[in-house]
């Protein structure tokens, strides 16, 4: 490990690394329990975060990510005035997470962890040394000090610093080490050579190298947007390819209505051309646009939790699903962590009140729930969870890319493309949660996140034609 000026994102994993040479493919690698913690907190990362942390690293060169980057580029581009607050809005562009504090722990920043903020009392003169955590989205701002009842409380965000150097490791145990395939099945390493072998289907090994290798900051950013992209993430990272997933038809998710049965919905109004059927915008409610922008705050692995582990990103279902079979409780520290890792609750106060889709908060502490009529919410004064102003109108494409509704600039594009008004057929849906949790897995892969959704599925009871 070498240092740089700030002494940051210096660390490098070593792993070794079988190459098939002949055809430039790494067959699997094998590293120690510190890797296998980074590629673990991928699934922690809200989707919003992903996003966050790529785009600050590529810029512009970041490749799409299904429908994600554009409607985050919605996000970010949609004027302030939109939402309740600035703070509301930072909310979804840099959403935080339930594992921020063990984020400190990662041998390599790649999270860009919130520090923890914190309320205290600055009337120091009576030595009172009220402080306490904020633990809360949604009440962010206490004014009354319930121990000297001053009114003099400010909220102070601590320094960022990382623990590496001291780090114990965040999920899996000391002394283990891993067998990591291309697509990131992980395996512990007492699977053996034999079984890896025939997973791969190899039985000549005389084509097979290795090599050691040493992944450092660039190439773990790197592996997380493979990870998203590739089907073989680490073949594009160690050998420097670029594989692009042959973006697959998403295959849409059955849900009887009894497995979530208290599931809201909100309307939405498909525009599409009569001759080709084709999705040309949706014209949506704040309801629908505040439900959209909230898929920021899912982790992914939240995500893949409410898929079964089959979001239809290979890689990041491989990760999930060597989370929850292939590396045994054992390997974690606690069986808690395991379960935390594979259904992680957000934090408290972000859920959207438009959301459909069964997300869970964390409980607040009990210094909170004691004190709650002490405190307010400055981000959120319109309630927990209301992020936009109503009522408004947003035009959304299949991409999602979401902008404010404008029927001039909608017949413009109608005319540009010259389909003339009798070819345009406007229907209205309910989206529920059969239909919330396809727009999700579709917003993964698709840039068609909409029609891939929805087009393919109304159910004709479902559609209300209007004039
Ligand atoms: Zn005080």
């Amino acid at each position: 490990m070498s240092e740089d000026e700030k002494g940051e994102k210096v660390y490098t994993f070593s792993l070794k690394v079988m190459i098939d040479k002949e055809r430039s493919k790494v067959l699997f690698a094998t590293a120690d329990r510190h890797f296998v913690d980074i590629l673990l907190s991928f699934l922690t990362l809200p989707l919003g975060r992903i996003i966050r942390v790529l785009k600050q690293h590529y810029g512009d060169e970041l490749p799409t990510i299904g429908s994600l980057c554009s409607l985050y580029h919605s996000l970010s581009n949609l004027d302030n005035s939109h939402f309740v607050t600035v703070g509301a809005k930072q909310n979804l562009l840099n959403p935080t997470t339930s594992f921020e504090n063990e984020y400190k722990w990662l041998k390599l920043d790649i999270t860009d962890f919130q520090p923890a903020t914190y309320f205290y009392c600055s009337v120091s003169y009576r030595r009172c040394s009220n402080k306490f955590r904020s633990e809360s989205n949604y009440y962010d701002y206490i004014e009354l000090c319930q121990d000297c009842g001053s009114y003099e409380m400010v909220k102070v965000v601590a320094k960022k610093e990382s623990e590496a150097g001291y780090s114990d490791g965040i999920w899996t145990v000391r002394g283990a080490s891993f067998t990591i395939l291309d697509d990131l099945q992980i395996f512990p390493d007492e699977i053996g050579l034999v079984q890896i072998m025939t997973l791969l289907g190899i039985t000549d090994t005389n084509k097979a190298e290795v090599f050691q290798v040493d992944l450092g900051f660039n190439e773990i950013m790197k592996l997380l947007k493979a990870s998203l992209t590739s089907p073989t993430p680490l073949s594009d990272v160690i050998l420097n390819k670029t594989t692009l997933i042959n973006s697959p038809r998403v295959p849409l998710h059955h849900i009887s209505k009894e497995e979530n049965p208290n599931s809201s919905s909100v309307s939405l109004k498909l525009v599409t051309q009569k001759s080709s059927g084709k999705l040309l915008y949706a014209q949506a409610k704040e309801d629908f646009v505040e439900f959209l922008f909230s898929f920021f705050n899912i982790p992914i692995g939240g995500a893949e939790h409410l898929m079964g582990g089959k979001a239809c990103v290979k890689a990041i279902d491989n990760l999930y699903r060597s989370a929850s079979e292939f590396i045994g409780d054992k390997y974690f520290k606690t069986t808690e962590d395991k379960m935390k890792l594979l259904n992680p609750n957000l934090p408290h106060g972000c859920i959207s009140k438009n959301q459909i889709l069964p997300l869970v908060e964390e409980c607040l502490p009990a210094n909170y729930t004691a004190f709650l009529s002490r405190f307010s919410s400055v981000k959120f004064p319109k309630g927990q969870g209301c992020y936009l102003e109503e009522p408004r109108t947003y035009h959304v494409t299949d991409d999602l890319t979401v902008k404010p509704f404008c029927s001039v600039s909608v017949l413009s594009c109608l005319n540009s493309l010259k389909i003339p008004m009798s070819d345009v057929e406007e229907r209205e849906i309910e989206i529920g949660f059969k239909e919330a949790l396809n727009i999700l897995k579709a917003s993964l892969t698709s840039t068609s996140a909409l029609s891939d959704a929805l087009l393919t599925q109304i159910p004709n009871k479902q559609i209300k034609r209007e004039v």
